[in-house]
């Protein structure tokens, strides 16, 4: 097993985590019912994928 040759310092560290930060999740408006919806799926209340019903929902 590979055993690192220096210690890392706290500022390496920290400089080497800051990418490790979760990003916000991303929301689009449903084109139907301009409710939330996630890109690239069909709208979880509605149904619509774009202008087209893939789910009917009653
Ligand atoms: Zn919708």
């Amino acid at each position: 097993m590979a055993v690192p040759r220096n210690r890392l310092s706290n500022s390496r560290k920290n400089t080497k985590r800051s990418h490790h930060a979760k990003k916000p999740q991303c929301v689009t408006n449903c084109a139907n019912c301009s409710g939330p919806r996630m890109p690239h799926t069909i709208c979880q209340s509605c149904g619509h994928y774009g202008d087209r019903l893939i789910v009917a929902k009653n």
